[in-house]
């Protein structure tokens, strides 16, 4: 095997780079408790999921299998992190939402909550189509860096420290989203 084939084989989910925050199982229970929680409060309402891309397929795809209702999905896209692991403080929507979301239930799933920003901007914009309701559930809640305080998060999987994560959706340059757990990069000089 040439060196180059044996590096790409390297496992990845046990990276000794990585240093384990939650594991797969604290996430699953979590993640039970809080589609209980939501299946709960928006019984015979009209619910729809709208993940925030990327970030949240994950959580978005564990989370509607913990709800007990009918229910429907849609996703945006809007930039905030590009590479790197500080806020650039824009926000651009690049993918809207495929259907109204007029008289519907919206809770928006997203995988971590930092500055707020992101959220602020699309919460915004969301509020002007006529929804019925509009809430938050994120995965994570960084509250440290937190710019905007307002920022009500009625569901929240886990409150993280003031550092930079990645697993479970979460990426670092791309990377790192399909690990089962979320983590921190010891080393991030080290691949
Ligand atoms: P905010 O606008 O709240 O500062 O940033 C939200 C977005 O920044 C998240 O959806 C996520 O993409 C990214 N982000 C913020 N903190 C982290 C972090 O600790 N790890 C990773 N991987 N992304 C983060």
């Amino acid at each position: 095997m040439s060196t180059e084939s044996s590096a790409n084989s390297l496992s990845e989910f046990g990276n000794p780079n990585l240093e384990i925050f939650y594991s797969e199982d604290a996430i699953r229970e979590r993640i039970r408790e809080m589609g209980r929680q939501i299946s709960a409060d928006y019984r015979g309402m009209d619910l729809v999921l709208v993940g925030v891309l990327k970030g949240s397929c994950i959580f978005l795809a564990d989370l509607m299998r913990e709800i007990d209702l009918p229910l429907t999905i849609d996703f945006m896209s809007v930039s905030s992190y590009k590479d790197g692991t500080t806020s650039s403080g824009d926000v651009e929507i690049l993918k809207d939402l495929s259907n109204p979301i007029r008289d519907k239930d919206v809770l928006v799933v997203e995988d971590i909550v930092d500055t707020g920003l992101t959220l602020t901007r699309l919460l915004e914009l969301l509020g002007s189509r006529g929804a019925r309701s509009i809430k938050l559930a994120s995965f994570l809640d960084k509250p440290e860096p937190r710019i905007n305080k307002d920022l009500e998060i009625h569901y929240v999987g886990f409150t993280v420290p003031n550092k930079f994560v990645v697993g479970y959706g979460l990426d670092a340059a791309g990377r790192y989203r399909n690990l089962p757990f979320v983590g921190v990069v010891k080393d991030p000089s080290k691949a």
